[in-house]
């Protein structure tokens, strides 16, 4: 198994949001070659750029023998059992899983973007990457902590 810390983000609002991260954060330990080492708090958000009810979001650190691609794969197929549809950019999802860090992996193809791009600006990820690890350093872009005060316009509550 690879050494490299991985991070997932989960994202949930529809249903009942709170049962569904825990669950999938359940799924994740099951993956193949996969381990979830940590996670955060869950935390409660209103929606940034998507629509709807307010969003339940967690960070996962995993370790994984899994290659970016095929967690990718695997993150997909968790969402797909949770009954996730895409009707249109931004919907409501009862479940979305973002790569958000490989290691110190930059990744750029079609289908996966690592380190997650908008991470350092959405408060539901920062700050439940921040409480695994206060320390967290980005490929690109140095101490996460250094991008926290960009986001405080944006409300979250930590639920525990
Ligand atoms: P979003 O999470 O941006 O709201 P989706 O979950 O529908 O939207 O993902 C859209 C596409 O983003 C997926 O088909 C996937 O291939 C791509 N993608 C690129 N980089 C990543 C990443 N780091 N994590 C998850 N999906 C990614
Ligand atoms: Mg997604």
């Amino acid at each position: 198994m690879s050494h490299e810390r991985v991070f997932v983000g989960l994202g949930a609002n529809l249903g009942d949001a709170a049962a569904t991260v825990n669950a999938a954060l359940e799924a994740l330990d099951a993956l193949p070659g996969t381990r979830v080492l940590a996670r955060s708090s869950l935390y409660r958000t209103a929606p940034v750029e998507a629509q709807g009810p307010d969003f339940v979001n967690a960070v996962a650190e995993l370790r994984t023998a899994l290659d970016p691609e095929a967690l990718l794969r695997s993150l997909q197929a968790v969402e797909a059992q949770h009954h996730r549809q895409r009707p249109y950019p931004n919907a409501p999802r009862t479940l979305d899983l973002d790569l958000l860090l490989f290691g110190e992996r930059a990744i750029a193809t079609p289908a996966l973007t690592v380190p997650h791009p908008r991470l350092h600006r959405r408060a539901f990820v920062l700050e439940p990457l921040l409480e695994l690890d206060p320390a967290l350093g980005h490929p690109a872009l140095g101490p996460l902590a250094a991008w926290r005060s960009g986001t405080a316009d944006q409300p979250i509550e930590r639920l525990g």
